[in-house]
């Protein structure tokens, strides 16, 4: 499939009839107009292309660790070139700031091409085994990592290269073939890279993207090897449901409700930047944005208005030149009407809104930036995931109150803690029930590709990043080297009572009882 064989770029509003021709319109959600059709593939085509990319497998897995590498460079390479146009779609289709697309998409992506390339001879090397049973004297025995085959990666909407192309690099230095699924709502990105993978010439088959929506993405699940899900909790679940009618291996990156905690000794000025940064940030639409906040008593006011200053002056619009603006649009209509809800749920339940607090009027879907107080756990705001530009400040009695409502909810994804004692911090961040903990920072983390990243209870299953985020997209295979081997081993038939006592006798000698010494 050619790059943009199946996208139709226009600035026509024309959305009805291009879903009744079976394709998809992509909406520019900071102006409300249509940029692209894309196609909703159905079934058979799915699994038409997963037949390409398992074709295309083994000659990609035999160009070794060096020759994979070298590909992944060159795209990067055109990934530069070709920055101006991919930061445009990025733009277009998601509605975020050009600093958000460069730094969280492209940078991300460029950083990773390389990274996967250099670590994957390292974190697939063949491993050597130690045993101590006596049985496997003189026997060498090794673990080694072999590619599954095609991966599917399945992706959100909020960084169509971070997660969803990025994803995809580790599987391919791997020796894996990957069919991507981008999010219906932002899948122009992904397919421009399908035109970036022809231009530095990667086999046909070996990265391609079909574009569509969750009966799409279900076909993807039947015919893969391995699925790598990003997105909802909700959709996570479908996706494991059903990759379990294969046994399908699944890693899942889901949905985060992630705290951060501000002790009286914290440097407040950079805790209250931090976060202004990390909850609004395209939107507020990070899985790993804050979502709330629980500040110490004695210094809660004073945070508040920090806080409440920086977000007032934050300038919200349609992106135009880098630096015209620091929040942009909500990409996805229905994410809009579920921060309605949760403010709405917190003002009747007693919150109070400090700025923000409504629909922003006119073309394209903004919502303005929100800080709410008076909060508490009985509010949706404090306990499912907003994914929008709101943050609920409450304030708590001390460091293990704080703890105790940061550990209270069934995700488990980011959590960041603010003090000026590190060892302190260090010991909170180690009681916090999330995949990942910052002392005095947040988001940041990210990254760290040396480092695993995932999420705890509803927020995932696995990881990305680190040794493990590559190895999750390969089967293990352990051998067993025998070189010099007698004919017959002591353990062979005919069973015989003098080597039965033997063996009795040595596993007295190993583990039996001590003798007491006289
Ligand atoms: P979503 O679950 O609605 O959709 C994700 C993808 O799944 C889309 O491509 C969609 O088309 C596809 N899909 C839908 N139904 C499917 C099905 N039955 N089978 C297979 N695929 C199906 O999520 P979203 O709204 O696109 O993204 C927002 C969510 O993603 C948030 O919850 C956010 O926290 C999460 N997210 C998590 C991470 C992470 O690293 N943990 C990163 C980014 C986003």
């Amino acid at each position: 499939m050619s790059a943009l064989e199946n996208v139709e770029l226009t600035s026509q509003p024309n959305g009805a009839a291009a879903e009744a021709a079976g394709r998809i319109a992509v909406e520019n959600p900071a102006t409300g107009q249509i940029i692209g059709y894309v196609d909703d593939t159905p079934a058979d085509r799915v699994a038409a292309e997963v037949e390409r990319a398992r074709k295309a497998q083994p000659g990609w897995e035999a160009l070794g660790f060096e020759g994979r590498a070298r590909k992944l460079k060159d795209l990067r390479t055109w990934l530069v070139e070709n920055r101006k146009r991919v930061i445009d779609t990025l733009v277009a289709e998601g509605g975020k700031t050009r600093e958000d697309a460069l730094l969280a998409d492209l940078w991300y992506a460029c950083d990773s091409l390389g990274f996967w390339g250099r670590k994957a001879p390292k974190f697939l090397a063949d491993e050597r085994v130690k045993t101590r049973s006596p049985f496997l004297l003189g026997k060498r025995i090794f673990v080694r990592y072999r590619p599954m085959g095609v991966v599917g990666v399945i992706g959100p909407w909020n960084y169509p290269l971070t997660n969803t192309f990025g994803d995809a690099i580790p599987a391919l230095a791997a020796g894996n073939t990957v069919v991507m699924k981008p999010s219906e709502i932002t899948p122009l990105t992904n397919l421009l890279l399908v035109e970036g993978v022809e231009a530095v010439g990667f086999p046909p088959g070996v990265l391609s993207v079909v574009t569509g929506a969750g009966e799409t993405g279900a076909a993807l699940v039947d015919n893969v090897d391995m699925i790598m899900f990003t997105g909802s909790t909700r959709t996570g679940k479908k996706v494991l449901a059903r990759a379990a009618e294969r046994l399908t291996p699944v890693s899942l990156e889901l949905g985060g409700k992630d705290p951060l905690i501000v002790l009286s000794d914290a440097d407040l000025e950079r805790a209250a930047n931090m976060a202004v940064q990390w909850s609004m940030s395209n939107s507020g639409q990070i899985c790993m944005a804050i979502e709330r906040a629980y500040v110490e008593a004695p210094v809660y006011d004073q945070f508040v208005a920090s806080v409440v200053d920086k977000v007032r002056n934050l300038r919200q619009g349609a992106p135009g030149a880098p630096g015209s603006v620091d929040i942009g649009a909500m990409t996805f209509p229905p994410q809009i009407e579920i921060v309605e809800r949760h403010v709405r749920d917190a003002v009747d339940k007693g919150a109070e809104v400090l700025v923000g607090g409504h629909r922003v009027e006119g073309p394209g879907r903004f919502y303005e930036p929100t800080v709410l107080t008076g909060v508490d756990h009985t509010m949706d705001v404090m306990r499912d995931e907003t994914f929008g530009p709101v943050l609920p400040i409450m304030k708590v009695r001390d460091a293990d109150e704080a703890v105790e409502l940061a550990n209270d909810s069934r995700y488990g994804l980011n959590s960041s803690v603010f003090t000026r004692d590190v060892a302190k911090g260090e010991s909170i961040a180690r009681r916090l029930d999330a995949g990942n903990s910052c002392v005095n920072d947040a988001c940041i983390n990210y990254l760290a590709q040396d480092a695993p990243f995932g999420g705890t209870g509803e927020s995932g299953l696995g990881v990305r990043h680190g040794p493990q985020g590559i190895r999750k997209y390969c089967s293990q295979q352990t051998i067993l080297v025998t070189r010099f081997g007698p004919k017959r081993e002591p353990t062979m038939f005919p069973n015989k009572r003098i080597m039965s006592r033997m063996f009795e006798r040595l596993m007295v000698l190993m583990w039996g009882p001590r003798r007491k010494r006289r």
